[in-house]
């Protein structure tokens, strides 16, 4: 049985509105938050950058660095809002849900509803095309129990996704998957539904203190850290 995480931000994430007031959104970089996730006890984690796919070698280097598995994948922000894709290896060209949920069934990659409760209202409601509704979102509650009924019902696989933009944030929320500590074999075992949700959130705290670093203290706090990349 595998802790796995299947969102998570690094430093090399564009989010759609802080990118153009030239704010970084993740905080770490990839190799510290893969280092972070490992000393938090998860064994797999799935780095889901906004609009920027995760380089699947860079996947397959860290995994080796650091024992845990490593997945690449991507928050797409596509018609207002997020989606997130794992196991692809190439960045589609899309204009909707449908042509994207097709090009990554293609390459053979899964396709999750982060949030659909965001209280922003940046999640997907209707689940036809997704495999996986991540039930728990690291930031939530945003209503857990009515998402796992709609999972069973829909027979979707149920995920969480820390969200994680910081390594503090890492290690609260996670699912367990019945899978090999591999991709192709975690990739599988989420289309057959084996994964447990395991209800936790990020303390406020920590989401807090988040927060306060990015914006109350600006780029001065992770400019060390880009240069690490
Ligand atoms: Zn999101
Ligand atoms: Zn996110």
């Amino acid at each position: 049985m595998l802790n796995a995480d299947f969102h998570v931000h690094t430093i090399l994430s564009k989010h759609h509105f802080l990118d153009r007031i030239k704010l970084a959104d993740g905080l770490n970089t990839p190799a510290e938050m893969v280092k972070g996730a490992a000393d938090s006890g998860l064994n797999c984690i799935a780095i889901t950058d906004h609009n920027v796919l995760f380089d699947p070698e860079l996947a397959k280097k860290l995994t080796k660095e650091y024992g845990i598995v490593v997945l690449a994948g991507i928050e797409l922000y596509l018609n207002k809002k997020d989606v997130i894709a794992i196991g692809i290896t190439e960045l589609p060209k899309v204009n909707n849900l449908s042509e994207f949920e097709e090009e990554v069934h293609k390459q053979g990659g899964l396709l999750i509803a982060p949030h659909p409760n965001d209280p922003l209202g940046r999640g997907y409601k209707e689940f036809e095309c997704f495999d996986a509704i991540e039930v728990v979102n690291g930031f939530g509650p945003w209503g857990f129990e009515e998402l796992v009924a709609t999972a069973d019902r829909l027979k979707k696989a149920q995920i969480c996704g820390s969200d994680a933009h910081c390594i503090r944030q890492l290690g609260w929320t996670f699912c367990m998957v019945d899978a090999d500590p591999d991709p192709d074999s975690i990739i599988e075992a989420i289309k057959e539904r084996k994964s447990t949700p395991v209800y936790g959130k990020i303390p406020k705290d920590v989401q807090y203190l988040y927060y306060f670093q990015k914006y109350m203290l600006g780029q001065a706090l992770f400019k060390p850290a880009l240069r690490r990349l």
